[in-house]
């Protein structure tokens, strides 16, 4: 679509490096600073009534009718994520967790239903426990792994959504999206993938997604100071539901995190580079340890789902999971994480810091994972590789197989 390449100002030939650095930056053509301001505000002022009324007839664009439907900052933002996701239009919301619930309630209604993976991330769940079923929306929770003959017998005559995450953000089951939104889409129902793990390296559209999820709080925002959701569209119809959804739910981000988020982007392919590096040179250090069961880490020969992730995925970013092996107790893997001193013990990830959770006792799951042994997340950050193993060498001191 040269239209959009044209406007996105990315450049639609070239590599993404070069790309995340241009993109979103039209206003910079004329005589300008390198940066677009932060443009703060509620009222936009018109020359004259029938502008205000021509102006309000475009709110599915990037006009300027009132704050809440976006400033310039925000225009630059959404069209770096679009850019970013490989779709045409970008919706930005006030979280990652509003970037899962409003495309939820975009496509579901009453008396319908949707099938939600059971890795999905917990507050996602939370949302259609709580919130759908009091809409009268019902959820099925289907295994992550399953098979596209498996969830066409999921599928109800009523099943308007199906929600993906790939991989699981604690326990990571690559999925096999394309298969899945075959199936979804030949029963019409909507294809929506929270793409926060596979952010650049997994190009939803090409892989039947219609509606693409981003935590920018997580790689994109990357400095641990911010909280924004994206939503990322490549049609017209699903755009307009998506857009209509959140302004009607008064849904906003704030210039300035837009802001923030939009420079966390300009470094984005830099620091996935070095992350992806840094996170792979890690996995292998857990994985050669005797303590250690299985390294849930997609790119990783041998680990689960690394097939998938081989065909689908161009790379992968900092994030894993470890599991211990069973004689070693959950508490015994507490007291090595308290013990880490360049790991902070924390919820997120995609800063540049690295952070250690215990993942054993935290995930609720209808289907039981199956680990096998006590479980961590691990985020790798952007210190050097070397000081992060020596700190996880004397920590693994306190892992006594027992
Ligand atoms: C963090 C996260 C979210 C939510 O993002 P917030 O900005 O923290 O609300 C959603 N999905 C996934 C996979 C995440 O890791």
């Amino acid at each position: 679509m040269p239209d959009d390449a044209a406007r996105r100002e990315g450049g639609a030939d070239r590599r993404f490096a070069t790309r995340v650095t241009r993109a979103g930056r039209s206003h910079a053509k004329d005589r300008h600073f390198v940066n677009p301001p932060v443009v703060r505000g509620s009222t936009v002022l018109h020359p004259s009534c029938a502008d205000r009324v021509a102006a309000s007839r475009r709110r599915m664009d990037q006009a300027m009718v009132y704050g809440l439907l976006g400033t310039p900052t925000h225009h630059a933002l959404e069209d770096t994520i679009a850019e970013i996701e490989g779709g045409t239009r970008c919706q930005l919301v006030s979280s990652g967790l509003a970037a899962c619930t409003v495309p939820l309630l975009a496509f579901l209604s009453a008396g319908e239903h949707c099938l939600v993976p059971d890795s999905v991330y917990g507050p996602t769940r939370h949302f259609c426990d709580a919130m759908l079923s009091r809409l009268g929306i019902e959820t099925s929770y289907y295994l992550p792994t399953i098979g596209a003959e498996g969830l066409g017998k999921l599928m109800r005559p009523n099943t308007r959504a199906l929600f993906l995450e790939s991989p699981g953000s604690h326990t990571f089951e690559v999925q096999d999206v394309p298969a899945l939104a075959a199936v979804a889409r030949a029963r019409g129902a909507r294809v929506l993938m929270d793409n926060t793990w596979g952010i650049h390296f997994f190009q939803p559209f090409r892989h039947g997604v219609d509606v693409s999820i981003q935590a920018l709080t997580k790689y994109v925002g990357g400095h641990s100071d911010v909280l924004l959701g994206s939503i990322t569209t490549d049609a017209e119809d699903t755009w307009e539901r998506v857009r209509s959804t959140a302004t009607a739910l008064g849904q906003y981000a704030s210039s300035d995190d837009c802001w923030l988020a939009l420079r966390g982007a300009r470094t984005l392919a830099v620091r996935l580079n070095a992350q992806m590096a840094a996170g792979l040179r890690i996995a292998r250090w857990f994985a050669a340890r005797s303590e250690v069961l299985r390294v849930l880490h997609p790119a990783l020969p041998g680990a689960p789902g690394h097939e998938l992730w081989t065909r689908d995925f161009t790379g992968a970013p900092s994030l894993f999971g470890v599991v211990f092996r069973p004689e070693i107790a959950a508490e015994s893997v507490a007291a090595m994480l308290d013990s880490l001193t360049l790991f902070g013990i924390g919820a997120s990830w995609g800063g540049y810091e690295s952070l250690a959770l215990p993942t054993t006792g935290t995930i609720r799951r209808s289907l039981d994972p199956a680990l096998g042994g006590p479980a961590a997340r691990f985020h790798i950050g952007l210190e050097d590789p070397d000081d992060l193993i020596a700190d996880l060498e004397q920590a693994f001191a306190l892992l006594r197989l027992d």
